[in-house]
């Protein structure tokens, strides 16, 4: 994103550097703060402009009204001239021609008449310059207050297309670049990659494909969830075929008067023909494509509609022939209007999804491309780290982790920092400085190893990584990291979801078995633990309850979570809630049972955590197999168990091998 956002300072830069002729309100106004500084500066109190203008002549010296006075009465003075607001004396003393001004009082002075007729002073008094100046300054305020109210409105219709003065185009909405974006910069999704490769061909050599007649596809819609590198393909494939690339964003449509979106298309796919060979990049398309069956709030439907059909239109409006094609992202592809996806529109859709293993390794070697990274750091153990994250978060923590080793001063970056840095990404930043009671301390340390020791004897459950009790993001003041550092996973077996119950479970038990009271601190762990029950019930078909039937249906495949639940019975509800009530109630049971069993194990790790904060999760294994050792425990371990029967074979293989031998 921050290689586009330069581009787009630039351009910007280029279309403001006429900058008089793009704004003639704001010069109009800077004109008036002009003429206010020149008023005060030159005219100062006197307000004539005549002054002004002779000001080169002679100079004007501002005295007081006494002064005059006194200067006549010495004979000083050879003429005077009365003005409204002030009084000019003018001395022409040996020569030297000098001009005296002060506060007109004359009115009140009945002496004054008589003192210049005594001395033979020439006098007259003057409405002229002076009268003009005082209508000037009166209105000028007025002026300039207009001057300004223009140019903030304006402003504020420039940002909305120029609706208002029906001035202003579209041009500031609408990015223009000539991105320098290869398909070598975009990994993790070769067959989006491999999708619009084809579009590159058809830009490059639009001839090739017209002459024989074939019809260019205008429309490819990228499917994915954010942060996978639509944005970023799409750059990719105008930086390929090097051509111009306009980019909009959906929402940058919606404005509160209807009919600038429209025009805004209008202006879009104009500047994109113009152009051509060109791609025209739609963010967000859902935002004006939402379906119209969908209905719109706070009356902004007849503009989204106005907009949706304009976009319709322009797509229709222009031959197969035409070089310009139209990508457009979104990740809601199925709130989208049917029209925009028929033939000749957007009928072809690419999925950008969420990188798997590979790709995310594939990732982090583009952006680890321009740090400095040790040369130990194993970029595998992040990739395996950083399951379900997108392009965009790989991209952030490969930052994050320069941040962090420029702040300790390192010359490279090294696992830690990446570590670190995937931490931030998952449970928030650290709060070091947060200040939190012994005995709050000890709660957490009981709660945090409650949920390790779970974690790590239960056959399914994910292997702890690290457990913590320094706090970090918005809420939590301790936690168990489960970072997993197998192969991906996209099932989750029934016993692994039950494992992970148990393991959310041993939070709450231990703080009863170890402190004697439960606290608030379990809360989020109940929750999530009746939501997988939940879902084990109304989407996964997976206990006896509703049996195969389906009671809810997740309605995004991308947002997730979105689920709606279907029509059922009242009975099957209270049925429902009894189950999860009695299966949290038994698994609770369970775990309290295992615990006691672990009572001195627990007892350790929380010790240790208390002493340092943070236990590696090698650590906490070697506090639990220590403890089951003493205590003639047959091992749980999840992964023991795998690794026992790796090792069991290995053995059976080499005695069998000796044997032959
Ligand atoms: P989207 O448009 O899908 O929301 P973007 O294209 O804006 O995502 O991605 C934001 C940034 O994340 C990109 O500029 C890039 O730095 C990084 N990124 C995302 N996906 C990828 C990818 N597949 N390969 C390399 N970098 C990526
Ligand atoms: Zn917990």
């Amino acid at each position: 994103m921050a290689n586009q956002n330069n581009q787009q300072n630039n351009n910007q830069e280029n279309k403001n550097g006429n900058f008089f002729n793009d704004n003639p309100l704001l010069s109009f106004a800077l004109f008036s703060i002009i003429i206010i500084m020149v008023f005060k500066g030159f005219v100062g109190e006197s307000g004539d402009m005549s002054t002004m203008f002779n000001k080169q002549n002679s100079p004007v010296q501002q005295v007081k009204y006494s002064e005059i006075k006194k200067l006549i009465n010495d004979g000083k003075i050879t003429s005077v001239k009365l003005r409204p607001r002030y009084i000019e004396a003018i001395s022409d003393d040996s020569g030297v021609k000098m001009r005296y001004s002060a506060e007109n009082i004359p009115a009140l002075d009945r002496e004054l008449v008589p003192l210049m007729e005594s001395k033979g002073v020439t006098y007259e008094g003057v409405m002229g310059g002076g009268f003009l100046a005082e209508i000037i300054s009166t209105l000028l305020p007025f002026l300039i207050l207009i001057a300004i109210w223009l140019f903030v409105v304006k402003r504020m219709s420039k940002g909305m297309g120029g609706g208002i003065l029906g001035v202003g185009k579209a041009d500031k909405m609408i990015n223009s670049e000539k991105p320098d974006t290869k398909f070598d910069d975009v990994a993790g999704v070769d067959e989006a990659k491999f999708e619009v490769k084809e579009i590159v061909d058809f830009l490059k050599y639009p001839e090739r494909y017209i002459e024989l007649g074939a019809k260019i596809p205008k429309g490819v819609l990228l499917v994915g969830p954010p942060g996978t590198g639509k944005t970023l393909l799409a750059k990719a494939v105008a930086g390929e075929a090097s051509v111009p690339f306009f980019s909009v964003s959906g929402s940058g449509f919606m404005e509160m008067f209807v009919g600038v979106g429209a025009s805004r298309v209008r202006d879009l796919f104009a500047q994109a023909k113009q152009e051509a060979p060109s791609i025209i990049f739609i963010d967000e398309i859902d935002a004006i494509g939402k379906s119209r069956a969908s209905g719109g709030q706070m009356g902004g439907h007849d503009e989204k509609e106005q907009t949706l059909n304009q976009l319709l239109a322009e797509m229709d409006g222009f031959g197969t022939d035409t070089p310009v094609i139209v990508l457009a992202a979104t990740n809601r592809p199925e709130i989208l209007d049917a029209a925009l996806l028929r033939a000749g529109r957007f009928d072809r859709q690419v999925l950008v999804d969420k990188p798997d293993f590979d790709g995310r390794l594939a990732i982090l070697k583009v952006h680890s491309k321009d740090v400095k990274l040790s040369s130990k750091v194993d970029l595998t153990i992040v990739a395996k780290q950083t399951a379900g994250l997108a392009g965009a978060d790989l991209a952030n923590i490969i930052n994050e982790a320069a941040l962090l080793a420029g702040r300790f001063n390192k010359k490279e970056i090294d696992q830690s920092d990446l570590l670190e840095s995937i931490e931030r990404s998952f449970v928030g930043l650290e709060k070091k400085n947060r200040k939190i009671s012994e005995f709050e301390k000890r709660i957490v340390s009981y709660h945090e190893s409650g949920h390790a020791l779970m974690a790590e004897i239960t056959k399914g459950a994910t292997r702890v990584t690290k457990v913590s009790i320094i706090p970090r993001g918005l809420g939590a003041l301790g936690y168990t990291l489960h970072l997993p550092d197998d192969e991906d996973r996209f099932l989750k077996q029934k016993h692994e979801l039950m494992a992970e119950i148990d393991v959310l479970l041993g939070g709450r038990a231990a703080e009863e078995i170890f402190i004697g009271e439960i606290s608030t601190g379990a809360g989020n762990d109940l929750d999530r633990a009746t939501a997988i029950l939940k879902d084990m019930i109304t989407v996964y078909g997976m206990t006896d309850v509703a049996g195969l039937m389906v009671l809810s249906r997740s309605q995004n495949s991308f947002l997730g979570g979105g689920a709606v639940s279907t029509d059922y019975s009242e009975k099957m509800a209270e049925d429902m809630d009894n189950y999860i009530r009695s299966t949290l109630n038994e698994r609770y049971t369970f775990v309290k049972k295992t615990l006691n069993e672990y009572h001195q194990a627990i007892e350790n790790m929380t010790a240790v955590l208390l002493d340092v904060e943070v236990i590696e999760g090698k650590k906490v294994r070697s506090i639990i197999a220590e403890y089951e050792e003493e205590n003639n425990l047959e091992s749980r371990l999840a992964h023991g168990d795998k690794i026992a029967k790796a090792e069991a074979f290995a053995k059976e293989q080499s005695e069998k091998n000796s044997q032959d031998s």
